[in-house]
Parts: C-alpha cells; sequence; structure tokens
C-alpha cells in the first residue's frame, strides 16, 4: 500500500525526534514507497569518497541520510511553526495543505 507523502521536495521541515530534535532544513527528496524524507543538512552520513588521481586522497563528504517522514513536520509557510497538514480541496479538483495552526492553505 502506498503511503501518502505529505511532503514535497522543497518544503522546510522540522525534526521532531532523534538527538536532531528541532532543526529545520529544506527536503531535497521525498521517497512516498518508503515513506523516506531526505533534509538538506539533517543527519548527516559521512561518506568517503575516492580519488580518482593516485597522488591525492580521497575525501571524506558529508551526506544527508534519509529520515522517517513520520519524524518530521512541516513548518508551514505562514506562521512558520511546525504544523500537522490537512487537505482542502481547491477549485478544479486540487489539493492543497491546510496548516492546523494558523489554517493556512498552502
Ligand atoms: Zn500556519
Amino acid at each position: 500500500m502506498p503511503t501518502r507523502l505529505k511532503i514535497k521536495t522543497g518544503d522546510t521541515v522540522q525534526l521532531l525526534s532523534g538527538k536532531e530534535r528541532g532543526k529545520r532544513g529544506k527536503v531535497i527528496g521525498a521517497f512516498p514507497r518508503t515513506g523516506l524524507v531526505v533534509v538538506e543538512g539533517l543527519n548527516l552520513k559521512k561518506r568517503h569518497r575516492r580519488s580518482r588521481r593516485q597522488d591525492k586522497k580521497g575525501e571524506i563528504v558529508l551526506i544527508p541520510g534519509p529520515v522517517q517522514s513520520s519524524a518530521v513536520a512541516v513548518v508551514c509557510p505562514k506562521c512558520s511553526k511546525p504544523a500537522r497538514i490537512g487537505y482542502q480541496l481547491a477549485e478544479g479538483g486540487r489539493k492543497l495543505r491546510v496548516c492546523n495552526q494558523c489554517r493556512a492553505a498552502f
């Protein structure tokens, strides 16, 4: 059963659990099938990147790891609070997301 993901690429989200709780970042990847999102600057993992040149050492780069979408809340662009998202049907059958804090649709 595909999970409906309320989070979209480009959203700002706030982490609700884990040691980085409270941190915010922009969503750079959303994977509805697995319920995972990748957030810029959050849950950074070290990756070793090998250099193709022999005289140069490989470097360590930090890459954001995926987090469960249930562990983050979308930050409302209107009131900038982490919001629980509801839905509202707009004209033409388009679905809008609604902030439960300020009732703004976006
Ligand atoms: Zn709001």
